[in-house]
């Protein structure tokens, strides 16, 4: 596709798996197996579930489901918790009368992404503060209402919180279910199974980040008799998620996604990033003004290096926030992320190949031309 041709610039991703900036790009077996997929009709529910068979098998799951991304996925995982398989239930939905109509989460968790959860007519009940949350909060908290109780895994989760596998079995041992929103959570490709096999009961990832899927796609991941009911509440049955339909190409895709994700290099990924990162580094900390290190983990504690780079707003007259939008509005337009007024970070986890040096010329350009005539 020229997007030029339609007036929209592409963008050069520094920053990360952005749905807004396209999530991330497929590689050439995703496209191949949603191309061949687009070519023939086929029972779409057939599909799902034998595609959910090859996915759980691949993922050492019980069961999976594909969804139109993670967000769909939370709200279809919520339904098929509260709802299961019966029709009334399903029919009925998001009115709640007579239906557990609670969803236990922390404070610190709730994010926008939780518009999915609530989107199914609970109320969200908040345990703890953002410093602290003390397990008898949650036991506290759980009553004969609670649908479920809820974890969001991100840049939100924290030392403060419950300890996540505590978290579970006290759920648990009062006999309510356990979702996990852990839909940026790869890399490491390991937690595909590692929040399912701490006990969550449903897990929710997305098709569209790391896992280099269609950006319309997502996973949920868990217990057999939940994603059957997720199945029922999902398209193409009249149910709450018949708008987040699933397409073959999705289904196939994010499929061929996954064996894509489970046999890449991640080593040598990772490998191939910190040089990225000390290449840029090196290169930056021959400025005057500029400091840049390698920062690991990254914000939401995964294992992925980023470049932190760090400016003397005084000697060189521009903040970091000023640097990132000139960035964004140059040719090519480069996305970096963003870190208050003195510092930002490149990250290379979303870039294609060649594009680190695009990065860092663009961005030496940009600090050789604000310094100081003084400093030379
Ligand atoms: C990206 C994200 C989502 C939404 O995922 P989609 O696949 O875009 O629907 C939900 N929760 C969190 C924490 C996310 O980072």
């Amino acid at each position: 596709m020229n997007y030029r041709a339609l007036g929209v610039r592409p963008i050069i991703n520094a920053l990360s798996t952005y749905t807004k900036l396209g999530g991330s790009i497929m590689p050439p077996e995703v496209v191949a197996a949603m191309a061949e997929a687009s070519r023939t009709h086929i029972p779409i529910d057939e599909l799902q579930i034998a595609v959910g068979k090859r996915i759980a098998e691949l993922t050492h799951n019980e069961a999976a489901y594909v969804s139109t991304g993670a967000a769909a996925g939370l709200v279809l995982a919520t339904a098929a918790i509260i709802a299961g398989k019966d029709p009334q239930a399903i029919k009925q939905l998001p009115d709640l009368t007579g239906l557990k109509n609670e969803v236990v989460c922390h404070k610190a968790h709730r994010n926008g992404y939780d518009h999915a959860v609530r989107s199914v007519g609970v109320k969200m009940v908040e345990i703890g503060s953002k410093e602290h949350t003390d397990p008898a909060e949650l036991e506290a908290a759980i009553n004969d209402k609670t649908a479920m109780v809820f974890w969001t895994q991100g840049a939100m989760s924290g030392p403060g919180d419950i300890p996540i596998e505590q978290f579970i079995e006290i759920a648990h041992a009062r006999g309510v279910p356990v979702l996990i929103d852990a839909a940026a959570q790869l890399p490491p490709v390991e937690n595909l199974w590692r929040y399912t096999q701490m006990g969550a009961d449903l897990v929710v990832f997305s098709g569209g980040k790391d896992l280099h899927g269609p950006q319309a796609s997502g996973l949920i991941l868990g217990r057999k008799d939940l994603i059957e009911a997720c199945a029922v509440n999902g398209s193409p049955n009249h149910a709450i998620g018949r708008p987040m339909k699933v397409g073959k190409e999705e289904m196939v895709g994010i499929l061929a996604a996954v064996k894509w994700y489970l046999g890449l290099d991640h080593e040598a990924r990772a490998a191939q990033h910190d040089q990225w990162v000390a290449e840029w580094c090196a290169a930056l900390n021959q400025l005057p003004g500029v400091q840049a290190e390698r920062s690991f983990p990254n914000g939401a504690g995964q294992p992925v290096p980023r470049a932190k780079v760090t400016l003397d707003v005084d000697r060189l007259g521009i903040t970091g926030d000023e640097v990132v939008q000139r960035l964004l509005d140059g040719e090519p337009s480069i996305a970096v992320a963003p870190d208050g007024p003195t510092s930002l970070y490149l990250n290379p986890y979303t870039l294609q190949p060649g594009e680190y040096k695009i990065v860092l010329e663009h961005l030496l350009a940009l600090l050789q031309s604000v310094q100081q005539p003084s400093t030379v």
